[in-house]
């Protein structure tokens, strides 16, 4: 199947992660979000074994949350030894009351606002990314005001164009993240840097854009960065001690995406890396990598009960679930691909093709179009597959649906990760 962690059991029923779907769907109720919490502990030990392994010791693999961000994957992240990538003053709230250690944590942002950046500091966070001018002055001034001297490590754009979705590519030279290096921008912003009290700069970042599958982007954009340090060295007399490169590795959504290997891909990346160093004359700096997607996406499915299944005579046939984009919102923003079968019937052909629909009031609330699945009817269990990245963290409360709960997986047995938001909770802030 696409993932190790599926199987077809002897009811012919979906297993994940060793567990029956249908009874889970039957237990917790549907539409459901269920985590395999081993597969996450695999990945994350991936990272950080064979970054330790090519990079050294003081290599950092970093989850970035943004992916999936609720109290116990801080907790399972942090049990690990990751970092993590936060983006907002929601998700620094999350991992502080999962008990996250603060001087572990990266902040990201484009555009980071001045009181998300004053709470970060009172919490102890250890990295500001930082991404501009306004924020350099803003995060100076603050960390004055407080009498300490915050890190920082500024984000550049090496102008890389990678084979991805136009919206989540982040590394092109008009991108809005970061500080263009083509421009000759980034060795000015350096220079500011360098010039403001109350920071100190640690290194350099980069990310070039999500599901990426090979390690040749990531070599390409580590060479720019490589040169851009070798400048910073020369022009300004100022060594990188960090480079940070980002995350975007490739996750399998379908049986025709490639696999990516992360450890070969690791070795790759370190052995350019270090010639690359050695060849531009500029001391190893400590390395950084910030897997998000390819962390969670494999080890999340999502379960669905089918409500009916509508067929447009000489047209085409809906399925339609008590879900849709509110939770998985990606077939709707960018087209995004994903495998689905029938859990209470995997062990037949899938010999119906059928687009699956969900239950908003919105034409595009599809997740899926002429896509084979098993002959269905009403209440049939849809489990859509590879849902762990960017779909609860993506959710919303559009039609007023309530957001799903998690069920998280473990040694055959489940327990609740966040429960299922009820009506109350959804009227709770309106006056
Ligand atoms: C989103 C993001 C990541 C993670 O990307 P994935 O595709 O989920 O691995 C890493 N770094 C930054 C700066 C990001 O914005």
């Amino acid at each position: 199947m696409l993932h190790t962690n599926l199987s077809i059991n002897e009811k012919g029923n979906l297993s994940f992660a060793g567990v029956d779907t249908a009874e889970l769907a039957n237990e917790y109720k549907t539409p459901l979000y269920v985590l395999d919490e081993e597969r996450i502990r695999e990945k994350c030990r991936a990272y950080i074994n064979s970054m330790k392994k090519y990079f050294g010791e003081s290599a950092q693999a970093l989850y970035a949350s943004k992916a999936l961000s609720f109290k116990e994957i801080y907790r399972i992240v942090k049990d690990e030894g990751m970092s993590v990538d936060v983006v907002s003053g929601g998700e620094i709230y999350t991992a502080k009351e999962a008990g996250f250690p603060m001087e572990r944590v990266y902040f990201h942002g484009n555009n980071k606002t001045d009181d998300e950046i004053e709470f970060a500091m009172d919490c102890g966070v250890g990295y500001f990314m930082a991404d501009c001018r306004e924020e350099l002055l803003a995060i100076s001034r603050i960390a004055g005001e407080k009498g300490i001297t915050q890190k920082i490590i500024m984000r550049l754009t090496p102008g890389i164009d990678t084979h991805t979705y136009e919206a989540v590519r982040t590394g092109q030279v008009d991108s809005k993240f970061g500080t263009a290096i083509e421009t000759g921008q980034a060795i000015k912003m350096i220079e500011f840097a360098l010039s403001l009290p109350n920071i100190s700069l640690d290194g350099f970042h980069c990310h070039v854009g999500s599901q990426v599958f090979d390690g040749e982007t990531f070599c390409q954009s580590a060479e720019i960065m490589i040169d851009f340090i070798a400048l910073v060295k020369k022009e300004l007399g100022y060594e990188a001690k960090t480079l940070n490169l980002g995350g975007g590795f490739g996750v399998r959504y379908i049986e025709s995406d490639p696999h990516l290997d992360i450890e070969k891909t690791i070795e790759e990346i370190s052995v350019y890396v270090k010639n690359k160093c050695a060849s531009a004359g500029v001391t190893m700096p400590r390395i950084l990598m910030e897997p998000g997607r390819s962390i969670v996406a494999d080890a999340g499915l999502t379960l669905y009960s089918v409500g009916s299944v509508k067929t447009i005579t000489g047209y085409k046939s809906y399925v339609a679930i008590d879900g849709g984009m509110g939770d998985n919102p990606r077939y709707a923003l960018y087209g995004s691909l994903y495998s689905a079968l029938i859990a209470n019937k995997a062990d037949k052909e899938a010999s119906f093709k059928c687009t699956i629909a969900g239950k908003c009031c919105e034409s595009g609330d599809l997740i899926a179009e002429d896509i084979m699945l098993q002959e269905c009817e009403k209440g049939d269990i849809l489990a859509v597959l590879t849902t762990g990245a960017y779909n609860f963290s993506m959710a919303s409360n559009y039609n007023r649906i309530p957001r799903l709960p998690i069920v998280i997986l473990k040694d055959g047995k489940s327990r609740i990760g966040v429960k299922r938001e009820t009506y109350e909770d959804i009227v709770r802030n309106d006056m």
